[in-house]
C-alpha cells in the first residue's frame, strides 16, 4: 500500500479512489482560456487539473484557475526554482518538478521548506526522453531500472531536506517499458504512483497505448491517479482515462455492456447503444447497463447488469438485475431505460 498525499482537497494513495489528471493545453500567457479549459476539464470530471507555469509572469494563472475550479491545481514547473516559490505562494496544490533540474541543493532546499510550509506536495516526473547523464552512462538506455533510478534520484535530494510528500511518475511512449518501470517502482518506492504512457498519440491510438499500459498495472494493483496523453483536446483525455477505470472495474462512471450483434438482431441496436453511451458520457454512477440485441440471449448475457435492454422486433424489453421489467417499442426504448438510470 502506498503513503497517502493530500493535494488540496483530494487524497491520493494508500487505497483511495484512482483520480482523474490532465493539462491545460492553451498558451499559459492566455489567462481566460485556461480558466475556460479548467472549467471545461472540471465538467468532464477531471479530478485534478496541471497547468504548466513555463515563466513568473504564468504564475498568474494560479490564483485565477483557483477561483474558477474547485478541483485542486498543479503547476508543471521545469528548471526554474523562484516559479515553484511564486507558485506555492499563490495558492497551487501541488508542484510538478524535478528536483535535479533545478541548479542545487540550497535551491532544492528552499523549495522543499516551502512545500512543507504550506502542505504543497511535489510530482516527481521520470521521462525516458529526458534521463540525468550518470544514469544513462550507467544504463546504456532508459531502461526500465533507469527510470526508476531516476525517480529515486530526485527522491533522494528531496528525502536530504525531510521532504518525503512525494508522488512519482516513470512515464515512457514504449507501453512495455512503461509497465515495467511502474512495477519495478511500486517495489521500490513507497509513495502513490501517477501512471501514464507519455507522447501516446492522436486520440485513438493514444487511448489504446494508454488503456494497455495503465489498464495492465491497475488490474495489477499499482497506480494511484491516472493520465491519458493525448493530442487532442484534453476533455478527450479525461473521457479515456474515465473509461479506462471503467474497464478495470475501477470506477469512472456507468459501464456499458453490449453486443456485438447477430444474424438475431432485429432492432438498430448499433443506434441505441450510441444513444445510451452518449447520454451517459456525463454520468458518474457506478452501475453496470447492458444493451443487449436479442430477448433470447439478451438477458442472460448481461445477467450480471443493474439494468439494460434487450432487442426485439420492432421493441425491446427493459430488465432489471437480469429479470424482465416491461416492453416498450423500439423508438421509446432508451428514454425509458434512462429514466430508469436516473431513479438508481
Ligand atoms: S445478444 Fe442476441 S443479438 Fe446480440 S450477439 Fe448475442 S445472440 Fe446476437
Amino acid at each position: 500500500m502506498t503513503r497517502k498525499v493530500n493535494i488540496g482537497n483530494v487524497t491520493i494513495g494508500g487505497g483511495s479512489p484512482i483520480t482523474v489528471q490532465s493539462m491545460l493545453n492553451v498558451p499559459a500567457g492566455d489567462v481566460a482560456g485556461s480558466v475556460a479549459q479548467a472549467r471545461a476539464l472540471e465538467a468532464a470530471g477531471c479530478d485534478i487539473i496541471r497547468a504548466a507555469v513555463p515563466d513568473r509572469e504564468a504564475v498568474r494563472l494560479v490564483p485565477a484557475i483557483k477561483a474558477a475550479v474547485s478541483v485542486p491545481l498543479v503547476a508543471d514547473i521545469h528548471f526554474d526554482y523562484r516559479i515553484a516559490l511564486d507558485c506555492v505562494a499563490a495558492g497551487v496544490d501541488k508542484i510538478r518538478l524535478n528536483p535535479g533540474n533545478i541548479g542545487g541543493e540550497e535551491r532544492v532546499k528552499q523549495v522543499a521548506d516551502a512545500c512543507r510550509a504550506a502542505g504543497v506536495p511535489i510530482r516527481i516526473g521520470v521521462n525516458s526522453g529526458s534521463l540525468e547523464k550518470h544514469i544513462l552512462a550507467k544504463y546504456g538506455a532508459p531502461t526500465p531500472q533507469a527510470l526508476v533510478d531516476s525517480a529515486l534520484y530526485h527522491a533522494r535530494l528531496l528525502e536530504k531536506f525531510d521532504f518525503t510528500d512525494i508522488v512519482v511518475s516513470i512515464k515512457s511512449p514504449h507501453v512495455p517499458t512503461m509497465i515495467e518501470a511502474y512495477r519495478l517502482a511500486a517495489e521500490q518506492l513507497g509513495c502513490p504512483l501517477h501512471l501514464g504512457v507519455t507522447e501516446a498519440g492522436t486520440a485513438r491510438i493514444g487511448l489504446i497505448k494508454s488503456a494497455v499500459g495503465i489498464g495492465s498495472l491497475l488490474c495489477d494493483g499499482i497506480g494511484d491517479t491516472i493520465r491519458v496523453s493525448l493530442t487532442a483536446d484534453p476533455v478527450e483525455e479525461v473521457r479515456a482515462a474515465r473509461d479506462i477505470l471503467k474497464a478495470v472495474g475501477r470506477g469512472g462512471g456507468p459501464e456499458i455492456v453490449s453486443c456485438p450483434t447477430c444474424g438475431r438482431t432485429k432492432i438498430d441496436l448499433i443506434a441505441l447503444a450510441g444513444r445510451v453511451e452518449e447520454a451517459l458520457a456525463d454520468c458518474r454512477k457506478d452501475i453496470k447497463v447492458a444493451v443487449m440485441g436479442c430477448a433470447v440471449n439478451g438477458p442472460g448475457e448481461a445477467r450480471e447488469a443493474d439494468i439494460g435492454i434487450a432487442g426485439g422486433n420492432g421493441e425491446a424489453l427493459l430488465f432489471k438485475k437480469g429479470e424482465p421489467a416491461g416492453k416498450y417499442p423500439e423508438d421509446r426504448i432508451v428514454d425509458v431505460l434512462l429514466e430508469e438510470i436516473e431513479k438508481l
